[in-house]
């Protein structure tokens, strides 16, 4: 059976569900489904060989009814126009559902980082600001890391901004490092409120989550922080992780610090001494407590999703279940955390370091666990109980509560 993997048509297809369910206004309906406006750009890039290299590059912004528009940036060789258009919606359902001032927005830029130099890439997030930065702006849509960008891109970023406005200008980005106006607390933000998330879902489920199992599939910002912090916050053990190259397992529980040093050494978590080599796909199917996929789009289809045998799926990756997949993993009884709700820790930290810029004053690191703890745990809530009033599946759930308040702003303003 062959199914829609373009992960916009995902989107467009999830807010269709969850319109039926809400009985929206087939106008705000319609105007739901489209980002409002989209930037194309072609970024011409001196290469340290000393020829010009030609990327393309997007920046979305799907609506910014609740406040200014906020989305990562993706540097990646597969990137599409479609999935930026995928993840800018999911942002807004994000930062609605968090109940915070935001709209929603994602940018990209088709590249492999992998084989560009330190010089390539500061050259790249320049020229990427030079031709984007005329949308940007802290009250206007504000950036921050996704896959393959890090704080040391946001820095250069902002300080290309800086310059083209003629003064510094730190909340125009985030996910900035620290001396530049980053928040602490920033770093492990999406795993974290992950975590806060399984701890809660744990709690409706009536389980412990003392000594559960998990595997981590995607071993970069989010997977990395999610291994560390499954056993601080919740006593979780991890016994399996992958990345891009394969996986490694042991059912008797991987050191996580070591693994992160082992990747960091060698490039990937293959080979960790002390586990057996698995794939991605192996992965997906353990019989674990808990799965966190923390990679990419469209991992848990039609194709493996009998197979999928966790109790708790968190989902750390925006767009890793399809909505076939989805469906059959309520029927099967698993407990998923939906993305724009699971993963929403970054952005909600992300929120707190434009408020820290913009009054130029910084919160200690404990201070932001709290206000993250109390953001995360109101916003599962705000989902379970809608999953329970209207007896849906909690994605649709997230979808109900979010896309209500973005309905409503839309409509005080008067568009629709
Ligand atoms: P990252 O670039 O730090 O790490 C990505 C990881 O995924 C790498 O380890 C890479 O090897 C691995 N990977 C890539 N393709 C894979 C595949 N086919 N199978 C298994 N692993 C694969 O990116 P990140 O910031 O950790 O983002 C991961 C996911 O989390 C993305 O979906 C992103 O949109 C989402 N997310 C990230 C944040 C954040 O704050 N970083 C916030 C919200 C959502």
């Amino acid at each position: 059976m062959s199914e829609e993997l373009n992960p916009f048509e995902i989107a467009q297809r999830q807010l269709d569900t969850a319109a039926e369910i809400m009985q929206l206004d087939p106008a705000v309906h319609e105007f739901l489904r489209w980002p409002i406006r989209e930037l194309h750009v072609t970024l011409a890039v001196r290469m340290d060989d000393g020829s010009t290299q030609i990327f393309h590059g997007f920046r979305v912004q799907y609506n910014d009814a609740r406040g200014p528009s906020k989305g990562g940036l993706r540097f990646h060789p597969h990137e599409t126009i479609d999935t930026v258009r995928a993840l800018s919606a999911w942002m807004t359902w994000k930062t609605a559902v968090m109940d915070i001032p935001l709209g929603g927005a994602k940018g990209g830029v088709i590249c492999n980082p992998k084989v560009m130099s330190p010089g390539e890439l500061e050259r790249l997030s320049r020229a990427y600001i030079r031709q984007v930065g005329r949308i940007l702006g802290e009250n206007l849509d504000v950036p921050a890391p996704d896959v393959y960008t890090t704080p040391q891109i946001m820095a250069w970023m902002m300080d290309e901004y800086s310059v083209l406005r003629g003064y510094n200008v730190p909340g125009m980005i985030t996910g900035k490092p620290l001396p530049l106006g980053g928040s602490a607390g920033r770093g492990d933000a999406t795993a974290r409120g992950g975590m806060y998330c399984v701890r809660e879902a744990a709690k409706l489920l009536g389980l412990k989550t003392e000594g559960m199992s998990m595997a981590i599939q995607g071993f970069g910002n989010a997977g990395q922080y999610a291994a560390t912090l499954g056993p601080e916050l919740l006593g979780a053990r991890i016994v399996a992780a992958s990345d891009s190259q394969g996986g490694v397992y042991n059912p008797k529980g991987l050191d996580p610090d070591a693994l992160i040093a082992h990747k960091m050494e060698t490039g990937s978590v293959v080979d960790f001494p002390g586990s057996d080599s698995i794939t991605n796909a192996e992965l997906l199917e353990l019989d674990v407590d808990i799965l966190v996929p923390a990679a990419l789009e469209n991992q848990i289809t039609l194709d493996n999703v009998d197979q999928v045998k966790a109790k708790i799926v968190a989902e750390l990756a925006n767009g890793p279940t399809t909505p076939d997949a989805d469906d059959i993993l309520y029927k099967k009884g698993i407990y998923v955390i939906p993305d724009f709700l699971c993963n929403a820790g970054g952005v909600t930290v992300s929120y707190f370091e434009q408020v820290q810029n913009s009054y130029g004053y910084y919160w200690k690191e404990l201070e932001v666990h709290k206000l993250l703890d109390e953001k995360m745990t109101t916003a599962f809530h705000s989902v379970a109980e809608a999953a329970k009033a209207y007896d849906i599946n909690n994605r649709m759930a997230a979808y109900v509560v979010a896309v209500g308040r973005v309905a409503e702003a839309c409509k005080l303003r008067g568009w629709v």
